[in-house]
């Protein structure tokens, strides 16, 4: 068995009078691609905010690496090496791609966007390795070529891809990607794909949720099915088609 990265342990939120995450318990383990799947509304994006620490759980924790995070603020996940995509595209469309990818290391540094501007010496020095940092991210998901056009001008499938370098530029261990493959042509979910086992094979954990069942059958390790906030199965590709109570979710009871 190879280590536990992430850990939900009995993870539950209340939102008013819906629990919109139940009682869930997952183990992760390191650079595996695991997915997470379900009905719409079942919770999925919930769990993503929940890791990240956009809410904070009503009952359960969370840990990663053996610690736990389920007490800290979003800013100090992504430091432990969390990130994630959105499942709506938020991407700046009049900046540059290479620009889309800084902020979000901005976003994490000391001296933020505002001390870029400012420029001392010491920050001049961690705008180089900011920019290196994203012109690696942007190499991976072969985007490099793009990096000085508006966002805008992007081909959809290319903007989706922008999202992930600008996850990967923070140097995660951990990456979540929220319907990664929504929108896109079988094409671009071909390329996506292999990016997604790239991103797999430089040592990094994928936690994705995903519609498209060929998609996630083909590129998970391991399935966990979500409804109305429970998880109910678990399991490889093979043993998660022929479930029944996961057959009972998607065809409706
Ligand atoms: P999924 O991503 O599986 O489609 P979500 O996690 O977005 O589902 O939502 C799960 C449920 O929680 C939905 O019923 C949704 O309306 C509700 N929900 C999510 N976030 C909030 C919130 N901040 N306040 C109230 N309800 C919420
Ligand atoms: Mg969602």
């Amino acid at each position: 068995m190879s280590k536990v990265i992430l850990e939900l342990n009995s993870v539950t939120i209340r939102f008013g009078g819906l629990t919109a995450v139940d009682n869930v318990n997952m183990k992760i383990e390191q650079g595996t691609i695991r997915a997470l799947i379900g009905p719409n509304g079942a919770g999925k994006s919930t769990i993503f905010n929940l890791i990240t620490g956009i809410y904070p759980p009503s009952a359960g924790e969370i840990s990663f690496l053996g610690a736990r995070i389920s007490d800290l603020k979003p800013h100090a996940i992504t430091e432990m090496g969390i990130a994630r995509t959105f499942q709506n595209i938020r991407l700046f469309d009049e900046m540059t791609v290479l620009d889309n990818v800084k902020i979000g290391q901005h976003c994490r540094t000391k001296t933020g966007f505002l001390g870029s501007i400012i420029r001392g010496p010491s920050v001049k020095a961690e705008e180089k390795a900011i920019t290196e940092a994203s012109m690696e991210a942007l190499k991976l998901m072969e985007l490099e070529h793009k990096a000085d056009e508006l966002a805008m001008n992007l081909p959809y499938g290319e903007q989706r891809r922008l999202e992930i370098a600008r996850a990967l530029a923070t140097n995660p261990k951990l990456i979540l990607l929220d319907e990664p493959a929504a929108g896109m042509n079988p094409q671009e979910k071909m390329t996506l794909v292999a990016m997604i086992r790239k991103i797999q094979s430089r040592g990094l954990t994928i936690f994705l949720v995903e519609h498209d069942m060929k998609f996630v059958m083909n590129l998970s390790d391991r399935i966990a099915v979500l409804d109305y906030g429970r998880k109910i199965a678990a399991g490889s590709p093979a043993e998660i088609q022929r479930d029944p109570a996961v057959i009972a979710a998607y065809l409706g009871k």
